[in-house]
């Protein structure tokens, strides 16, 4: 097992869920970890239970905190996009604002998050980005999922163009594409559909595995992407996804 002990990694939204997990993952191989989620709370209780995790409130489509927050943390080696938003429709559901809002939350935020920590990762000589995108994206379409897998497809382009651009600069991103995952979004899309039975029996199907994935099975990708073990590794997209996309 690899040690991130001596590394400093930013999470966002990491009060629930994957990006929970992948915080509290980072953290158990020794990184100092900065939880950031817009719910301030959830972060609080999750640094609570770990010496090595601080809790910071971070909306990340509010571009002024991004850098505010940047420039008062120290030189970060980690960072993980993890904040993300499903529009539940086709095309023809999809008005403007949902596009709008499914691309600010879902690429541009990342856009904004790497934009704010690049130059940092640059002057060490060194960083690792990964970004949760989906095998919804361009891996896979899925039914209800328009403005979605666009916008996550957008984030594997974004990932192997940092890729490209900074290879030579010590700087990795890469990007996991999660199949359905256990996490408290999932229950709430599964409750809104009216018949949370029906909609989990239907999600499981689509699952060759027939099982949701845990956050914690993403969470192990993210720390093996993060760290030194994958250091030969850049500008791709892993299926972490119970084979939905063999
Ligand atoms: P989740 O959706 O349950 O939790 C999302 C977290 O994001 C919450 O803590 C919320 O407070 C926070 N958040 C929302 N808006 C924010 C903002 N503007 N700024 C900062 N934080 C904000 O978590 P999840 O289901 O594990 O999803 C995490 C990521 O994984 C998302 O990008 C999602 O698209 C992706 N993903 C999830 C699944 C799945 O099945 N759960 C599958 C593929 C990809």
């Amino acid at each position: 097992q690899q040690s991130l002990q001596g590394k400093t990694a930013l999470v966002t939204a990491a009060g629930q869920g994957i990006g929970r997990a992948s915080a509290e993952a980072l953290a158990a191989l020794g990184a100092t970890v900065i939880a950031t989620d817009i719910d301030g709370a959830a972060v609080d209780r999750l640094a609570a239970g770990s010496e090595r995790i601080t809790g910071q409130p971070l909306d990340v489509l509010d571009a002024a905190a991004i850098g505010a927050l940047v420039g008062s943390s120290p030189p970060l080696q980690i960072l993980v996009n993890c904040a993300g938003w499903v529009h539940d429709g086709t095309i023809i559901d999809c008005g403007e604002s949902d596009w709008d809002r499914a691309f600010d939350l879902n690429a541009k935020a990342m856009f904004r998050m790497m934009k704010a920590v690049l130059p940092g990762m640059l002057e060490q000589g060194s960083g690792s980005i990964v970004n949760i995108a989906s095998i919804v994206s361009s891996q896979k379409g899925a039914p209800r999922r328009f403005a979605y897998g666009a916008s996550k497809a957008a984030i594997i382009g974004m990932t192997k163009s940092i890729a490209a651009d900074f290879v030579a600069d010590g700087i990795r991103c890469n990007a996991i594409c999660p199949g359905t995952v256990d996490s408290p979004s999932l229950k709430e899309r599964l409750a809104a559909t009216g018949d949370f039975d029906k909609a989990h029996a239907a999600f499981t199907a689509r699952q060759p595995m027939g099982r949701f994935g845990t956050p914690q099975e993403i969470a192990e990708m993210v720390c093996y992407l993060a760290g030194d073990l994958s250091a030969f590794t850049t500008g791709q997209a892993f299926a972490v996804d119970g084979g939905w996309s063999i």
